[in-house]
């Protein structure tokens, strides 16, 4: 029997750049993971077509998806449903594929207590990790600086803490390679969680 495939979990705060960098990543060719195509309640926006960047479906539909147990993850992102279909994400695993996700926190979360072992990754704006460092080094300039961005940039580094690896998104390119290196190596540990 074939070894089962390693889930791979892109996530990081909105506006990071997830979409531009996991696309990128399919681009490069080189990809021999399969991306999990995600379902939602959002129109398609213009040149987006459906069973490529996404299954669009009704609300009805996508409920209707829940409810019968046939979503991996889910969550409600700015007023409409996004999610990942179990059954394709189990069936490519099965036959020794790697799999590649790219959602928003919520659900990385949800897979993450569904699937331990899988690996996540966290894409992070640089600001954020030079604001970790400062942070971290001094204890003080947390009160200097609080206002609404720092507030939210505390909120979204704590979320990094359940992650595997965290990936700075200073340029796309070094963004996918450094994905590509965590995917190299993972495939290479001898334990997994
Ligand atoms: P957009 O509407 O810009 O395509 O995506 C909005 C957000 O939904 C992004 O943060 C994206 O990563 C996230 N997203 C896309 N697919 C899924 C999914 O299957 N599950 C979850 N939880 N989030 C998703």
């Amino acid at each position: 029997m074939a070894k089962r495939g390693m889930l791979i979990v892109l996530s990081g705060p909105s506006g990071v750049g997830k979409g531009t960098v996991r696309k990128a990543l399919f681009e490069t060719g080189a990809t021999d993971f399969s991306y999990s195509i995600s379902m939602t309640t959002r129109k398609p926006r213009e040149g987006e077509v459906n069973g490529v960047d996404y299954y669009f479906v009704s609300k009805e539909e996508f409920e209707e998806n829940i409810r019968n147990g046939e979503m991996l993850e889910y969550a409600k992102y700015v007023d409409n449903y996004y999610g990942t279909p179990l059954k394709y994400v189990n069936e490519t695993l099965d036959q020794g594929k790697d799999v590649f996700l790219e959602i928003e926190v919520n659900g990385a979360m949800q897979v993450r207590a569904n699937c331990p072992d899988a690996v996540f990754v966290f894409l992070t704006p640089p600001d954020l990790m030079e604001l970790k460092h400062r942070l971290i080094g001094r204890g003080t300039d947390a009160m200097d600086v609080i206002n609404k961005r720092i507030k939210k940039a505390v909120g979204e580094i704590r979320m990094m803490r359940n992650y595997d690896y965290a990936v700075v998104n200073d340029e796309v390119s070094k963004a996918v390679e450094r994905i590509q290196m965590i995917i190299r190596s993972e495939r290479l540990r001898v334990t997994r969680v």
